[in-house]
């Protein structure tokens, strides 16, 4: 095994950069990015950016860049797929030996990379950055991130890295798994997770954004927790059994005891309440149970439609390649 890594090809690093509204930030990070290019020579770089449908200039404005560099490459997708969905895209057109996956919005700082390629370097096909810090981060995203997390890793059936983001490196060979793993809900850091090989972390000060708000907003945060939980295990599942369970045991207690003032005293039109509560108890769980079916039968509707993972609309700079549609 060491053979092979030794023997490892090391000649280009792709650095994928998802990127929706990001206009405000586009010129720092890719100032930052090129400079960082020549700091990692002799190893070649190409940088590729993934425009997820924006609404802004964002395209605009990386055009201007790949017309003067040929380094800089660009993915349109065409419309807005999620950042999950645009990372994949980025990691399908990449043609280097080892892949960076960073935010467009300097939140990743970049002067880590080099520190990743070494690790890599080493040997480690993983490298995945934890934050040890979070600057300009709301109190509640820390806290429902550090309370996701924890639980995420409750359930999963792989063990999950805590407090990590998608900022990390991969050898071509996890990438390459990576893309011959055709889910449609993408939990890409849980899908690295998974994959194995050898992970290491290496720790970071996660910056506050450069310019412009989070595209995160409360909705796709919570679309995001919940892929991430059901991609990697059914113990939701498990837990709609129990409660089942529970339910109906409380409701057999519940029988018996109607059941036994029914026949033996003249009280029975009495117990509204115990009625009520049983019946709200029950239904509530039913619900409950059928929504988390719904939630996994929704996902194999959605595997089974087969459509492409994403839409390339147009790409620059990657044309010497078949067009990235995944199949
Ligand atoms: N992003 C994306 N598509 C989306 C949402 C976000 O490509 O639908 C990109 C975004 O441009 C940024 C990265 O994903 O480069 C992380 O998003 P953001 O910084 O808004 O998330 P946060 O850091 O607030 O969790
Ligand atoms: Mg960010």
């Amino acid at each position: 095994m060491q053979k092979v890594s030794a023997l490892r090809e090391e000649r280009l690093l792709s650095i994928v950069v998802p990127c929706y509204n990001e206009e405000a930030c586009l010129d720092a990070t890719v100032a930052r990015l090129k400079s960082l290019c020549a700091e990692l020579r002799p190893l070649e770089v190409e940088l590729i950016f993934v425009d997820d449908g924006s609404q802004d200039r964002t395209r605009e404005i990386l055009k201007g860049y790949a017309v003067e560099d040929r380094r800089i490459r660009i993915i349109g997708l065409a419309r807005n797929f999620g950042h999950q969905l645009a990372v994949t895209a980025g990691i399908d057109a990449a043609r280097g030996d080892a892949i960076v996956l960073i935010d467009g919005d300097l939140q990743d700082p970049p002067e880590v990379i080099p520190k990743m390629v070494a690790r890599w370097r080493e040997g480690f096909d993983v490298v995945y950055g934890r934050r040890t810090e979070r600057a300009g981060e709301s109190t509640f995203k820390l806290a429902t991130a550090r309370i996701f997390y924890r639980l995420l890793n409750k359930l999963s059936d792989v063990p999950i890295p805590l407090d990590t983001g998608d900022f990390r490196l991969m050898s071509r060979q996890v990438a390459d798994t990576l893309r011959a793993m055709p889910e449609r809900d993408r939990f890409v850091r849980g899908m690295v997770s998974w994959v194995g090989f050898k992970q290491t972390a290496l720790s970071y000060q996660r910056a506050a954004r450069f310019a412009g708000a989070s595209k995160y907003p409360l909705r796709k945060m919570v679309r995001f927790a919940t892929d991430g939980i059901l991609s990697f295990s059914t113990k939701p599942l498990q837990m709609a059994v129990a409660l089942g369970m529970l339910s109906a045991s409380v409701a057999l207690l519940g029988i018996i005891y109607a059941l036994t003032l029914r026949i033996f005293t003249d009280l029975w039109v009495e117990g509204w309440t115990a009625l009520f509560i049983a019946v709200m108890f029950v239904g509530g769980a039913q619900l409950l149970c059928i929504g988390i079916l719904g939630e996994y039968i929704g996902r194999i509707y959605s595997e089974v439609k087969k459509r492409p993972l994403y839409v390339v609309q147009e790409s620059i700079g990657l044309e010497d390649r078949d067009p990235v549609l995944a199949t």
